[in-house]
């Protein structure tokens, strides 16, 4: 843990903040989010399914079922356990759709080399309990966290009913049957009591905004549709068919630290395109210890979620199960506030001791660069000047190791980012590299605009489409349910709240969403609807939610995480709660109140 004084140097940390902002400037651009190019007209190639193993030919559907879930990703695999779990029993009685040709969203698509999951998978890695399953690491591979996907769905019979390599194109409400019209790009029409739709959050991939993209003549693709048909090999790396190749990764985030040490393995040469660093802290994977694993008593896994989640909703607790990168910096805060009344009671002194642990943190992360990788100049470039939320923090042991390798370079583009594809080079700071192949590493969309995230519309009653319905405001109660769209479920970060361990929040709303359907089938309802008014109370208090990260992130140097610096933009009722423990113990104590408040059954 790294400890904070009170007699913190407050000078070094007020030249730091003018450092950070210096940094931050010289990356705002004025297109903002509209810099990235969408795989599609000219890019389509880039969002196509290199996963596909055989052509699913089918005649098209017209049948009904209890329950459609859109997306086969943890949210709809979630819905679906919860559902069984819940008694929805019969097999047919649920059908899973995606357009991906097995369940696993994330893990089916993110299939790069070195892919592994940054949050601890005791706890990512949902119904362990249920599913009698030991993660073989502290953090599981993309592969294994794929193939637990799959067991989920076999466990509860999800295969069974489940329609993939098919895309959703209208969910449309039909009064006089009440039933929901589901229709799909292959002539399906599919009548359904419920909709489940979880569409995912950051499943779009986009392109870097960079000049000549469309003229590269070598070969190219996005990290989440990896060819493995070119580079050879599989997400343990021994990609034989980039012996003789020059690749160049655009983009150093997340995914581009993980899959950079296994190409640096395989490939004749390896650019690091780099516009921003990332902050790279210790990642310290180890197998699972099975003594340990199996003394588990029953419950263990939500008690271990729960410890999580409270110490980063900021939390004082004396054990720290995870004790990990992302626990460090909120365990830090709380232990300070819990030894020093007189700050904690004092709004400005958390925020200046926050900002002070931050310093901290991301001082002893920049000296790490130092301590590993030997060429001081590239070292200094691989250092992170912002503050820790202001990107996703990434936990790596052998990514600032592949730059002491000779076969990897870093080109630092201080900011600017690549400026010019070519034929067959890419430039950066006007100098011309020759590559055979680019690696977008570029990341994902994220458009809080529900057409765009799930890529169909959804029209409810009265022809009311909710793309239109949200276009002013987000409404809804407890995140899940909206009014006009009866037994119409919603699976998203919009309204609700998200923790860095993802799957928990989807389960937690999965549950929640899966005991209103089970009590609409138990009281025999036809239409389960919210009260205009439950949804109104739900706003207020959403906008009522306190507004530190949007202060916390006009701060920040550009990414996803502040619309690439666009300032204003949120609109207050797509926000979340602030307190993921908060928003848990909301749908927890309404569920155990037992009355449906703000529901009605007809
Ligand atoms: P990110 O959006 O985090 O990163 C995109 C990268 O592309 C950034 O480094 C960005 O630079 C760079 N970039 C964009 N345009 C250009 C350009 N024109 N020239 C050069 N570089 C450019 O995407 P990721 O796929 O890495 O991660 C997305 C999210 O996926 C993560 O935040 C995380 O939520 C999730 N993820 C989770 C993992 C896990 O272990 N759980 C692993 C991997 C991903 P800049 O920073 O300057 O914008």
């Amino acid at each position: 843990m790294t400890t904070l004084n009170r007699d913190f140097d407050f000078d070094a940390l007020n030249i730091m903040r003018e450092k950070y902002h210096q940094e931050r400037d010289k990356r705002i651009r004025s297109d903002g989010n509209k810099q990235y190019h969408e795989p599609k007209g000219q890019f389509s190639n880039y969002a196509k399914d290199p996963f596909i193993q055989t052509e699913i030919k089918r005649d098209a559907l017209n049948d009904e079922v209890e329950v459609v879930v859109v997306g086969a990703g943890f949210g709809g695999l979630l819905a679906g356990a919860s559902l069984r779990e819940a008694g929805l029993e019969q097999k047919k009685a649920i059908r899973l759709i995606d357009q991906a040709s097995d369940v696993g969203g994330t893990w089916y698509w993110n299939r790069f080399p070195g892919a592994m999951c940054d949050v601890e998978s005791y706890i990512y890695m949902p119904l362990l309990e249920q599913l009698n399953y030991m993660p073989t690491e502290k953090y599981a591979s993309g592969s294994e966290i794929f193939s637990y996907c799959q067991k989920i769905a076999e466990h509860y019979h999800l295969y069974d009913n489940a329609c993939f390599q098919t895309e959703v194109t209208e969910v449309r409400w039909n009064q006089e049957l009440q039933r929901w019209r589901v229709s799909t790009d292959r002539g399906d029409t599919i009548m359904a009591r419920f909709v489940c739709m979880s569409n995912g959050i950051l499943h779009r991939p986009k392109l870097p905004g960079v000049k000549g993209l469309e003229n590269f003549e070598g070969h190219a693709f996005h990290t989440c549709r990896w060819d493995y048909q070119y580079t050879g090999g599989d997400m343990s790396g021994n990609m034989t068919g980039l012996e003789n190749k020059r690749v160049a990764v655009v983009g150093t985030g997340a995914t581009a630290i993980q899959c950079i040490p296994k190409l640096a393995e395989s490939a004749e040469h390896v650019y690091v395109l780099q516009r921003t660093p990332s902050s790279i802290d210790v990642r310290n994977n180890c197998p699972t210890d099975t003594d340990w694993f199996a003394q588990q008593a029953a419950g263990w896994q939500q008690e271990r979620r729960d410890n999580f989640n409270r110490i980063l909703s900021g939390e004082h607790i004396d054990s720290d199960m995870i004790n990990d990168g992302w626990t460090d910096i909120s365990k830090n805060l709380s232990a300070l506030l819990t030894n020093n009344t007189d700050i904690a009671s004092a709004p400005d002194q958390i925020a200046k001791y926050a900002e002070a642990i931050d310093f901290n943190k991301m001082s002893q992360i920049r000296n790490r660069v130092d301590e590993v990788v030997s060429n001081s100049e590239t070292a200094d470039k691989l250092k992170a000047y912002y503050r820790a939320g202001c990107k996703r923090p990434c936990f790596h042991d052998e990514y600032l190791q592949s730059f002491n390798r000779d076969n990897v370079t870093l080109l630092d583009s201080q900011g600017k980012g690549v400026e010019n594809v070519l034929a067959n080079s890419v430039v950066v700071d006007g100098q011309e590299y020759p590559v055979d192949c680019l690696v977008f590493a570029t990341g994902f969309e994220l458009n809080p605009a529900i057409k765009k995230k799930a890529g169909y519309e959804v029209i409810g009653k009265n022809d009311l489409k909710l793309s239109d319905k949200w276009e002013q405001q987000t409404s809804s109660m407890h995140g899940v349910i909206t009014s006009e769209f009866p037994n119409c479920f919603i699976i998203s970060n919009l309204q609700s709240a998200f923790t860095v361990c993802i799957t928990h929040s989807l389960e937690e709303q999965a549950r929640h969403i899966a005991y209103i359907i089970l009590n609409a089938k138990t009281q025999d309802a036809t239409e389960v609807n919210v009260s205009k008014e439950a949804e109104q109370k739900w706003g207020e208090l959403i906008v009522a939610q306190p507004n530190i990260t949007e202060e916390f992130y006009n701060e920040c140097t550009p990414g996803y995480y502040n619309r690439e610096g666009e300032k204003n933009k949120l609109n207050l009722h797509n926000r979340s709660f602030a307190n993921t423990v908060e928003y848990f113990k909301t749908l927890n104590d309404w569920r155990e109140e037992g009355t449906l408040k703000g529901i009605t059954f007809d």
